[in-house]
Order: structure tokens, then sequence, then C-alpha cells
């Protein structure tokens, strides 16, 4: 069953602005899909509503292999990385990522061996103790990888998440959560307006058009990534 399915959703926001109109799109479990497009072409708002933070207004958003709690949103299979890594400066890199397990209620003992599988992940497991001011712009974003796999999601959203940091950080980057895909299974969501960034990373592009958004090609790579 797939993870996602998007059926000829439209959305459209109280200013007026048709930001997507008639979407669909179907996502497999272990696809790595690259959402490209220019800049305000709905990228954004596609990925909000497939995370269930976001509604349709015409149209319909379901997540067939997850659970789905009361609100009707699916639980706890989905994590979301930003842009901005938006760590908490109080808090450790292991606190920063304790977050949504303590959300959940779990205590940071029975929560400390994921923490440190998370980071491991990362390459930062000898970074717990450090403050995210001690740490570099790359190293803060692999934190907040690790802050959203710590949940163990099937899918994973990352909306331009390297956009602000330099090629060679964001090149290392993309490399990690390559590594990543192969080594977990996970499915990955990647929105990016960069169409290297999408034929590197990804296994399928969806091209996206504006005014208003739309899908205007999906089409999978010949040169397939490979897992394990
Ligand atoms: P992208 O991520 O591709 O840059 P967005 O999804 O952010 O595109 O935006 C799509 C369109 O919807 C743009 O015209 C944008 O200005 C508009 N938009 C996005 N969010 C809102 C909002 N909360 N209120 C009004 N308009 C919005
Ligand atoms: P990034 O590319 O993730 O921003 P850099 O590789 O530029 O990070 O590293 C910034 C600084 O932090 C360098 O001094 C680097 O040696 C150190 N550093 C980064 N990651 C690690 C790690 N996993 N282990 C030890 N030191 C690291």
């Amino acid at each position: 069953r797939p993870l996602v399915v998007m059926t000829n959703v439209s959305k459209s926001f109280s200013s007026g602005t048709l930001a997507l109109s008639d979407m669909s799109l179907t996502v497999a479990g272990g696809e790595f899909v690259s959402l490209l497009g220019p800049s305000g072409c709905g990228k954004s708002t596609a990925l909000r509503i497939i995370s269930g933070l976001g509604d349709v207004t015409t149209g319909s958003i379901d997540w067939p292999s997850s659970r789905i709690n009361a609100k009707g949103l699916p639980e706890g299979d989905i994590s979301f990385v930003f842009q901005e890594p938006t760590l908490m400066p109080w808090q450790t890199v292991f606190g920063n990522v304790y977050l949504p397990l303590r959300l959940r209620g779990v205590s940071k003992a029975q929560a400390s061996d994921e923490i440190m599988a998370a980071l491991e992940t990362v390459g930062l497991k000898d970074f717990a103790k450090a403050y995210p001011r001690e740490l570099s712009g790359g190293m803060k974003m692999r934190v907040s990888i690790a802050r959203a796999l710590v949940t163990k999601p099937k899918l994973l959203l990352m909306d331009e998440p390297f956009a602000a940091l330099d090629e060679i950080t964001r090149q290392k980057l993309n490399d990690d959560v390559l590594r990543l895909w192969r080594e977990t299974g996970i499915t990955v969501i990647f929105v990016t307006h960069s169409v290297f960034e999408s034929a590197y990373l990804s296994n399928r592009i969806v091209v996206m058009k504006a005014r208003p958004g739309r899908v205007h090609a999906d089409f999978p790579l010949e040169t397939s990534l490979e897992r394990g």
C-alpha cells in the first residue's frame, strides 16, 4: 500500500492565492521523490498537506499505510526537516534530539539508546553534550535530521533543507541523506528548486509549475538509485 495518496487537491488561501490546483500524487514506500519547481509553485504547500500540517480546500489526502488518529491525521509516521534547524539553544544536542520522544512521554533513560543511535546515523555521537552554539551550520542541520529520525518515521519530508548552507556542506549533507535512505529503507520527499540536486538525490522527479501550482511532469530516473 502507498504511504501517501493526494487526489485532485486544490488549495487556496484566504488572500485569494490559488497555491495548488488539482494536484494528484501517490508515493510508495521506499521512494526518494524530489518535488522540483520554481519559487512559489506550491512545493511547501504540498509538503505541508502531505505532512498533515496543512488542510486542503478541495480534493483529499490519505495515508493508507498509517494508523490514523481521532483528528484524521497519521500517527507518528512522518517527520519534517525545515531549512532552519530550529534547535533550542539552552538544550544540548542530546536534549534537542530527545524532544520528540519527550513529547510522547518517553523517559530520558528509555530514550537514550534511540537518541544515541540517531546521532550516530548523522555522525555526531561525540557531540551529544555540546550546545547548538558550538556547532557549525552543517552540524546543526545534522542534529535537526537526527531529531527527525529519532521517532523512526516511515516518511521523511525535507523542505529545501540545505539551501542556506555553503556548497561543500550542502553536498556532504546530500551524501548523508542518500546514505541514510540506502541504509534505513525510509521514504523521502525532498523539496528543491535545484535541478542538480533533484537528479543527484532522487529516483523520481515530480516537476511542478506555478500559477496555479500543479504537477507538470512526473518521471522516474533511468539511473535509479540502488539500495544496499
Ligand atoms: P514554494 O514552496 O514552491 O515556493 P509555496 O507553497 O510556499 O511555494 O507557495 C505557493 C503560493 O502560495 C505562493 O504564491 C505563495 O505566496 C502562496 N502562499 C503560501 N503560503 C501562504 C499563506 N499562508 N497565505 C497566503 N498565501 C500563501
Ligand atoms: P559541516 O560541514 O557539517 O558544517 P564541517 O565538516 O565543516 O561541518 O566541520 C566543522 C568543524 O566541526 C570542523 O572543525 C570539523 O572538524 C568539526 N566536525 C564536524 N563534524 C565532526 C564530527 N562528526 N566529528 C568530529 N568533528 C567534526
